[in-house]
């Protein structure tokens, strides 16, 4: 392992030495693993180099040097809209912590064992989990999603590790420049210190938010500065998942990156059938985390990062930030009272936020519509005439969210299109033809739209101008989806033994915008195609 050249995050109560899978470790026996599948991160240029050491990513092996040695970071954060304390990190172990040629790169085990910060759990990870963080993290990066990345997939066949059932172990060794979220700075900062037991630091703090300032952020920005790049950062994120279908599930403040990367890998879902309020969390019943409400719930927790650090950018006497706070009666006592209760402290910056990501969000949104829908300039006012009315059409008529797009994507006739749309759709003859004329009137107004951009020129020359429009479209609306049951199959594969499904599904992952013949029939496909074709619905 070459390239450590310096800690990042060399301070504090929070930053403690871990050692990992430690009894194997002293034993010098080491678990026996089982290398899944490495990323083509593995072979980038992007990384500092390194020679692929298994042991190391396995946790076997622990590096260590004069100005390095492995460590956890832990981090508080409001679970559901309530601070819970310190929550993280119990089962990530940073490895590597160095700055390369492109600039900060942090190395994790997810899953090695425990750490000072485990809690009640035992630091492992099981296979299942894992092959969802590690496709989703790759397949997100293929789409252009702001996301921390995935190195390599080990698992661990001896490992048994207690779940519901018994479930077999594994880790996923993770990349990304930092991974502080706004939970790291909460811990510092706790919106009721007493109530937890964690007490405000501000000695950390200060040298947190140096250390984001001059390394993340290259001593560009203060941190007034730095809030509003979080802000703008998640709010393209949180654009792109609206517009490929992608639900998170738990966006609590330990789950947003200080970088706007998707991060946290756990409940998540792409859409199937369009459904705005859908709820991917089976512990949300509530749909707090639905959909539609990922936006607003962003934009939440970035008010959070100014509320744990209002202080430091003199926002305190402004008067404002929010929270809604279990506050303390005169007697020190909580009291449901005072539940929300908002505490408020430096209202023109939490204003400024709320400006700030919102305009980014809708703009952000629009481009990505625009691109899926093959509309240049899409506006504001023709999203709500446009796009909405397309959106509401899906959830009426419950038809597939990708794959009615890429219906879109297939041609400019728009009696083909709509048969595509509805060839998702198992229903009865009569049901079909009033769904397609329901279609149809939309597709009309839709392809005038087309037509305007195409008569000014916005496709080039107007003999070319469909097929540049499609293939535009076809490289911005995925094939490939990352589907629930995509996944489902290829984890049940993994666990008896048959790694076929999870090669092809990553394979696919990495190329989710190719498309074998779409005139092509079944008979004529090799078994591969076939495949192929059951796996992109
Ligand atoms: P999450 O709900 O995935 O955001 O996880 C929040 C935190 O729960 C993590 O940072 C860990 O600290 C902790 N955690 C989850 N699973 C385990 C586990 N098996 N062992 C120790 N800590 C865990
Ligand atoms: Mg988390
Ligand atoms: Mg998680």
């Amino acid at each position: 392992f070459k390239g450590f050249k310096r800690l990042l995050v060399p301070f504090g109560y929070n930053y403690k030495e871990t050692t990992g899978q430690s009894d194997a470790l002293d034993s010098a026996t080491k678990h026996p693993y089982n290398v899944i599948k490495t990323s083509k991160l593995a072979h980038s240029q992007h990384l500092p180099s390194f020679d692929l050491d298994y042991d190391l990513l396995s946790g076997n092996k622990i590096i260590k040097n004069e100005n390095f040695h492995p460590y956890s970071l832990a981090y508080a954060g409001h679970q559901f809209g309530f601070f819970a304390g310190q929550l993280g990190d119990g089962r990530a172990i940073t490895v590597l912590d160095t700055v390369d040629k492109y600039g900060p790169v942090q190395l994790q085990l997810k899953g090695a064992g425990l750490t000072p910060f485990s809690r009640f759990g035992d630091g492992y990870a099981v296979l299942r989990s894992s092959v969802r963080e590690f496709l989703a993290s790759e397949y997100m990066a293929v789409l252009d999603i702001p996301t921390t990345r995935a190195l390599s997939l080990i698992s661990l066949p001896q490992l048994e590790v207690q779940r519901e059932t018994v479930e077999t172990g594994a880790i996923v060794s993770r990349l990304a420049p930092s991974w502080l979220r706004i939970g790291s700075f909460q811990l510092l900062n706790p919106p009721q210190s007493s109530y937890f037991g964690l007490k405000r630091d501000w000695e950390i703090m200060s040298h947190l938010t140096h250390h984001v300032e001059n390394d993340l952020f290259g001593n560009k920005l203060d941190f007034k500065g730095v809030i509003l790049e979080v802000a703008m950062r998640n709010a393209v994120t949180v654009a792109k998942w609206q517009a490929v279908g992608f639900c998170h599930g738990v966006l609590n403040s330990d789950n947003i990156s200080l970088l706007g990367l998707t991060l946290d890998y756990g409940p998540y879902a792409f859409m199937d059938i369009y459904n705005s309020a859908h709820i991917c969390n089976h512990t949300d019943q509530a749909g707090f985390y639905s959909f539609k409400m990922q936006p607003s719930r962003v934009l939440w927790d970035v008010q959070q990062l100014l509320n744990s650090t209002a202080e430091v950018v003199g926002a305190e006497e402004e008067g404002v930030a929010i929270t809604p706070t279990f506050a303390l009666d005169s007697e020190g006592k909580e009291s449901f009272d005072n539940l929300f209760r908002w505490r408020k402290k430096g209202l023109e910056l939490s204003d400024e936020i709320d400006d700030v990501f919102k305009e980014t969000f809708q703009s952000a949104y629009l481009h990505e519509m625009g691109l899926k829908l093959g509309i240049k300039d899409l506006t504001h006012a023709e999203h709500l005439d446009l796009v909405n009315v397309f959106l509401t059409m899906m959830q009426d008529q419950e038809v597939d969210y990708s794959a009615t797009f890429r219906a879109l994507s297939s041609s400019a006739d728009e009696n083909v299109v709509a048969d595509r749309i509805l060839a998702f759709k198992p229903v009865t003859s009569f049901l079909q033809d009033s769904a397609k004329d329901t279609w149809l009137g939309w597709l009309k107004t839709y392809f005038q739209r087309v037509e305007t951009d195409i008569e000014n020129g916005k496709w080039g020359d107007k003999e070319h101008a469909h097929e540049a429009r499609l293939h535009s479209m076809r490289s911005h609306n995925p094939r490939f989806v990352l589907r629930q049951w995509v996944l489902e199959e290829s984890i049940a594969k993994l666990q008896a033994g048959d790694q076929s499904t999870f090669d092809r599904v990553f394979e696919m992952s990495l190329k989710p915008f190719e498309a074998f013949s779409e005139n092509t029939r079944d008979e004529q496909l090799t078994e591969e195609q076939l495949d192929e074709k059951r796996l992109c619905g």
